[in-house]
């Protein structure tokens, strides 16, 4: 993953906080619907020490905050053309 920029966990969980609604402490991670793909259950994690997050749902892959920044801004095109093959996919 990429190093080039580091952040202490509370800067991570203060940004995850503020661009992922209704996140939530579990254990030592973070869960929320993905942002991305605007899913309806949990399967949005964040590890809060490393910064790095992952959608174990429709998206199926993890950004860093720079990546889900650029996820968030383009997500709403990727998934509209990435959703059909993906629904069939069972999680
Ligand atoms: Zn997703």
């Amino acid at each position: 993953m990429s190093s080039e920029l580091r952040f202490t966990p509370s800067e991570i969980s203060a940004y995850y906080a503020a661009r992922v609604p209704k996140l939530k402490r579990v254990g030592r991670k973070y869960r929320a619907p993905c942002p991305v793909h605007q899913g309806k259950d949990p399967n949005f994690s964040v590890n809060a020490e490393t910064g790095y997050a992952q959608c174990h749902s429709q998206c199926g892959r993890g950004w860093g905050m720079i990546g889900l920044e650029m996820a968030l801004s383009i997500g709403a095109t990727i998934t509209s053309h990435s959703s059909q093959q993906w629904s069939n996919k069972a999680t």
